[in-house]
């Protein structure tokens, strides 16, 4: 009699520390989606933000080319926006190796002949004319 109270005891207290397991992995992986959520707004911030400074920095390029002549008037150089998903299909494209990879890709506005090739290929629409300096 005593055994069977005891085993009764033994499997109630299993059953309760595997429940109090289950709800404690269970908020684990809900804090763990939450950090999962929260980091790829972070990262999708800046990735925005690194095309947007790399966007900047081909502008200044741009104008000192143009200013010495490297550049000529009627070429607007392609640049690629932050919404690229880096998945190489305009390398190839480029006649002029003008396209860099990396967290996003990157055109050369030296080297860009603005075909526009690789706006032709880019499944997302993100290579675009450079449209110049901006006053945002
Ligand atoms: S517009 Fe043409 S030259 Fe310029 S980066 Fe795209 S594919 Fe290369
Ligand atoms: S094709 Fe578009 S999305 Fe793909 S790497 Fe080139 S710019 Fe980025």
């Amino acid at each position: 009699m005593f055994m069977t109270v005891l085993i009764s005891v033994l499997v109630v207290i299993l059953l309760i520390h595997s429940m109090l397991n289950r709800t404690a992995m269970r908020r684990c992986n809900e804090d763990i989606d939450e950090i999962r959520s929260s980091l790829f707004e972070l990262r999708r911030n800046a990735r925005s933000k690194q095309a947007e400074i790399n966007r900047r920095l081909a502008e200044i390029r741009v104008l000192i080319l143009r200013s010495h002549g490297k550049i000529p008037e009627n070429r607007v150089p392609f640049t690629i926006t932050a919404d690229c998903i880096a998945c190489g299909t305009c390398v190839p494209e480029c006649p002029v190796n003008a396209i860099a990879d990396g967290d996003i890709y990157e055109i050369d506005p030296e080297t860009c002949i603005a075909c526009k090739k690789c706006a032709d290929v880019c499944p997302v629409h993100a290579c675009i004319p450079m449209t110049g300096p901006s006053k945002s």
